[in-house]
């Protein structure tokens, strides 16, 4: 029996995974036959994972245990949507980048990324790229709508670098899963936070994502500062389909100290009289943009 030691799955090779090596070597690695036999779910090994492994050769292992996950992002299979597939594991933050410009900013697609985000215990951070372009009107104050509920925003320049280092230094350390719209920038991001990446172009992502989206994968980055970053082109489907009506509250962290004040218990926050939350959206102490994004986050969601 050889050695074993500790790795953490970067990527799915075909049928094989990629595993990065404490001494920063990778490896190649099949998975023992009993790992597999002993899994609970339908994704033994998945990207994102801590295990432990032996080398067979210089380039080759087998992944001989995987260590309990701290989290997993998960996506229903396609055909089988009972059935959960782990595309990333012991994520711990999750990015979601916007640009200024072109595509416009979403704000309704970044309080979707949010409440994903608290839905899988991963910290949210809000990336706006292609701040170097002149932005619409009320951008200040969308800034400042989310720094004031506390939300970490950064503005950068994935082009000329603006905000770059500060980027950076909030990506140390976590596993971060970056998403968004195609054009934002993601890419550009990721090769700069990563000299010699070199991410393919924008027409390659774009054109694979119109595919059947059977082989989303994902693949850990490994940043020079420490932590790992996820591009996950497949990544833009997930929806919320885990999140119930009843729960979607509990994702907006500036609703908390208004819930117990309503007259209703419990209040959806969207029509009951006495309520607190959208008297607070009337006052103006909670943003009416984030108000209007979760009523139509609301409505999307299913009843029951
Ligand atoms: P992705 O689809 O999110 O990966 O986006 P890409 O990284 O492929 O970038 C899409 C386009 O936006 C490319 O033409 C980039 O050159 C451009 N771009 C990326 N970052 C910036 C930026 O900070 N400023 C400007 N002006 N353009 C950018
Ligand atoms: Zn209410």
């Amino acid at each position: 029996m050889h050695e074993t030691e500790p790795g953490i799955v970067v990527a799915l090779r075909g049928r094989l995974f990629e595993v990065s090596a404490t001494d920063g070597s990778r490896m190649l690695c099949e998975v023992r036959q009993k790992v597999k036999t002993d899994a609970c779910n339908t994704t033994p090994v998945a990207a994102g994972d801590d295990v432990v492994f032996c080398r067979t050769d210089d380039s080759r292992g087998v992944i001989e245990e995987v260590r309990p996950r701290r989290s997993a992002f998960f996506r229903p299979m396609v055909g089988l949507e009972h059935n959960q597939q782990v595309i990333a594991a012991n994520l711990d933050q999750l990015a979601v980048v916007a640009s200024v410009v072109s595509p416009p900013l979403k704000p309704g697609f970044i309080d979707r990324c949010i409440v994903a985000a608290y839905r899988g215990s991963l910290s949210p951070l809000i990336v706006i790229n292609k701040i170097d372009l002149s932005p619409a009107d009320g951008f200040d104050e969308f800034v400042d709508t989310y720094h004031r509920i506390g939300f970490t925003i950064l503005k950068v320049s994935a082009e000329t670098g603006d905000g770059v280092d500060t980027l950076r230094s909030r990506l140390a350390s976590h596993r971060t899963i970056f998403v968004g719209h195609s054009g934002v920038g993601k890419s550009t991001l990721l090769n700069r936070l990563i000299p010699g990446l070199n991410i393919k172009t924008r027409e390659v992502s774009a054109y694979s994502n119109k595919g059947k989206h059977t082989t989303t994968s994902v693949e850990f980055y490994e940043l020079p500062s420490g932590g790992f970053a996820v591009d996950s082109p497949g990544l833009k489907l997930l929806g919320l389909w885990e999140v119930s009506r009843s729960e979607l509250a509990d994702y907006y962290p500036e609703f908390e100290r208004l819930r117990n004040q309503c007259r209703f218990k419990p209040c959806s926050h969207t029509h009951e009289p006495g309520c607190a939350v959208q008297s607070a959206v009337a006052d103006g102490t909670v943003s009416r943009l984030r108000y209007d994004n979760y009523r139509a986050i609301y409505g999307s969601l299913p009843g029951r």
